[in-house]
């Protein structure tokens, strides 16, 4: 059977990971070749931005466990920070005993602006816009015959009028379901296009026609249940309530809480060719929806005493337009997901965020962060002193019990474990 929970996956050597991924997502030679890599031709990169003079390359990793509405993901994470995929796949394994995540998303309804001022009748040119809505939403269409062909487009148009101090401006808002696609040039289009109607209409003066990156459109949720007995007892569900109402109630640690969040999506983000920038926008400015900057999860204890953890955010992201068609390794990233709908990417990141959130909360409330921190450390050290996978974990547990984390001190104790000397 196809799963995604993988024993031990950290402890085998990266080639080994990677035919464990190629079997799952049945990858071909040449698609374990690139990844292998981390192939980027140069020629695709210098279409890609201006003044291109080399690559970069970042570690392109799987987070295992995750079961979300039913399915088994493995996760590609492009991240430079350690402890995050540990962690994603630690938090996948403790909510999988429960049944894994439930993940759902809206349409994918993006929100496009069009900003007109000195409009001499405020009043007046509201009432004529909503006059020729249907005709406005039909021209827009009518400048991506194909997305309209797809059965997506724009839906729907509303005003609104946003005081400033130099007087009134009128906001258009155009929806528009982008289906499979990010969507932000397909919606610039449209506000561009109509724009010269808009003007018309209103006797004002158009300046601004471009998407809006709070996409609160276009939201994604998934919620876990992470039982007390798989999570630590009833003193960590305590600690990480109060490590949630600390972020609920205080920016300055929801700042914080939320960068948790970010750290999960934005490594699956990277491995799918998202744009990262439109993501954290969103996110964050969601998150200050009320008015108040707050959590984008929310925790609750059950009758049982378990703890449930749940997300819900905007998530722009596209399985087709943007960088996805073009990145050799976004297109494998989406194979290994078996991934070809955004809405499914949505909720598979939306999941994502939440279990490293999860996570995150579950070490701050319990042995503090630096104690995994320091033992990925350790462990990084006994590899690269040789330590065979049989022989890592005592290695790494004797450095952190002696508080001597360093080169020297593993080959000494390796030596040691190899002549037989106990500790
Ligand atoms: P795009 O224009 O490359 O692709 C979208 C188009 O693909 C659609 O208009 C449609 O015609 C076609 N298409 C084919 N199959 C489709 C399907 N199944 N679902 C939907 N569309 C389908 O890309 P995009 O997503 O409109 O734009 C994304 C890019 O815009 C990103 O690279 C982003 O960085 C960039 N961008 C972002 C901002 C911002 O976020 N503020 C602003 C400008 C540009």
């Amino acid at each position: 059977m196809r799963t995604s929970r993988i024993s031990g996956f950290y402890n085998l050597p990266m080639d080994e990971r990677l035919k464990i991924v190629r079997e799952f997502a049945g990858l071909t030679d040449e698609e374990v070749e690139v990844l292998r890599e981390g192939k980027l031709p140069r020629e695709v990169a210098d279409h890609m931005i201006e003044n291109v003079i080399g690559l970069y390359s970042l570690p392109f990793a799987i987070a295992t466990n995750f079961l979300i509405n039913g399915k088994d993901y493995l996760i590609p994470m492009v991240i430079e920070e350690p402890s995050v995929v540990a962690a994603a796949s630690n938090a996948a394994k403790m909510a999988r005993d429960s049944g894994g995540f439930e993940a759902e998303a809206t349409d994918s309804i993006m929100i496009s602006q069009i900003q007109v001022v000195k409009v001499p009748d405020l009043e007046e040119a509201i009432r004529r816009i909503m006059a020729e809505k249907d005709k406005l939403i039909a021209a827009a269409n009518e400048m991506d015959p194909l997305l309209t062909r797809l059965g997506g487009g724009a839906r729907d148009l509303e005003v609104r009028v946003v005081g400033t101090e130099a007087g009134p401006m009128l906001i258009v808002h155009l929806l528009v379901d982008t289906l499979d696609a990010m969507g932000a040039n397909t919606v610039n289009t449209m506000a561009e296009g109509l724009a010269p109607t808009i003007e018309r209409l209103t006797g004002g003066k158009v300046y601004l026609r471009i998407i809006s990156n709070l996409a609160d459109r276009r939201l994604a949720r998934a919620k876990a249940k992470f039982s007390k007995a798989a999570i630590g007892g009833e003193e960590v569900v305590e600690g990480i309530m109060w490590a949630y109402r600390f972020a609920k109630h205080d920016p300055y640690r929801a700042a914080t809480h939320n960068k948790g969040i970010m750290n999960g999506i934005i490594a699956v983000a990277l491995a799918t060719g998202q744009d990262t920038r439109a993501l954290e926008a969103g996110a964050h400015s969601y998150a200050a929806r009320s008015g108040k900057y707050t959590t984008l999860t929310n925790y609750w204890v059950d009758d049982n005493g378990d703890l449930w953890g749940s997300i819900e955010l905007p998530l722009a992201v596209g399985t087709v337009g943007g960088v996805v068609r073009v990145h050799p390794i976004a297109k494998i990233a989406l194979k290994i997901l078996g991934v070809e709908k955004a809405r499914e990417l949505a909720m598979i990141m939306a999941s994502v965020g939440l279990a490293q959130n999860f996570a995150a909360l579950r070490a701050l409330a319990t042995e503090g962060i630096q104690a995994g921190h320091m033992k990925l450390h350790a462990r990084n050290i006994a590899m690269s002193v040789g330590a065979s996978p049989s022989e890592i974990d005592e290695v790494v547990e004797r450095m952190i019990r002696e508080r001597k984390i360093n080169v020297e001190r593993a080959k000494q104790i390796l030596e040691e474990m190899r002549s037989g000397k106990k500790a």
